[in-house]
């Protein structure tokens, strides 16, 4: 749904409200949070009666809506906005809500997406690109591998399939080796620069091929072309945000990681459920 449609959607509460049960309905159903029935009476838009238990329950209990105590219209424009990659900043001057339960909304939806890929990790394989990149600290200083202040991502990128990211303490072989073996598949061939750290990945049960980027960026088959898009798409978008805090770093980059896997698709609907299907 674009925006000018989902404007039309929340004219009033009671239509975003009926937008929402609706998506909900189809795709996990209502459930009564005493006896967990999905039958219900509809006694209005913010009470349902349990057929069973006869108890009375919020359609949206338990949920974020609920949480963030805003309306229903509020809870989708501040998904649209989040989809559009607004800021909070600019959502919360848009949609007339606070800044603190703006930005509180957000931080909610990107650790929803963060909880959404941990319970739904595939093992990557094939032709893999593996590095690792480095995020934040606006004071200047030493640049690439070993630069204090910031924070190392490692990221594992399947050609033609998904990226995957995590973020790491240090770039000595053993933490490298310990991400790669819990999401790459043996067999598979990973490409790398020439880092050390990654020498033991042909122990590990990989074929590993390496380029020096002193020398040369690509080789036949032999480059990280893949993983560097990622890198700069994540950059381009993080930017914007001008320094993240430590604690909240992991929930954006996982943000950023959802997004490039899914840079094709429309992502509104999708990231409802992720919201509300979260189990924070
Ligand atoms: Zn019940």
């Amino acid at each position: 749904m674009d925006l000018p449609e989902l404007i039309k959607t929340c004219k009033t509460e009671r239509r975003a409200f009926e937008y929402l049960f609706n998506e909900i309905q189809e795709k996990r159903g209502v459930h009564c949070p005493a006896c967990d029935c999905s039958d219900y009476y509809l006694m209005n838009e913010k009470r349902l009666r349990c057929k069973n238990c006869r108890r009375d329950y919020h359609p949206f209990s338990g949920t974020p809506i609920s949480g963030l105590k805003i309306s229903v219209i509020s809870f989708l424009l501040l998904v649209k906005l989040f989809e559009l990659e607004i800021s909070a900043r600019k959502a919360s001057t848009q949609l007339d809500l606070s800044y603190p339960t703006t930005l509180k909304a957000f931080d909610l939806f990107r650790r929803s997406i963060a909880c959404h890929l941990a319970k739904n990790d595939i093992l990557l394989k094939g032709e893999i690109e593996a590095d690792e990149s480095y995020f934040g600290g606006r004071r200047k200083g030493k640049r690439g591998r070993g630069a204090g202040h910031k924070t190392i991502v490692f990221g594992i990128l399947e050609r033609g399939g998904k990226v995957s990211v995590s973020i790491l303490t240090n770039v000595k072989a053993e933490s490298l080796m310990n991400e790669t073996v819990k999401k790459v598949r043996r067999g598979s061939i990973v490409y790398t620069d020439k880092w050390c750290g990654y020498d033991s990945l042909m122990f590990c049960g990989y074929r590993h091929l390496n380029i020096d980027h002193q020398y040369k960026f690509k080789q036949g088959k032999v480059y990280i072309n893949g993983i560097e898009g990622f890198w700069a798409f994540a950059k381009e978008r993080l930017m914007k945000h001008h320094g993240i805090s430590k604690e909240k770093f992991l929930y954006y980059i996982k943000e950023m990681e959802w997004r490039y896997n899914n840079r094709e698709k429309v992502l509104f609907v999708d990231l409802i459920h992720i919201i509300l299907g979260a189990d924070l």
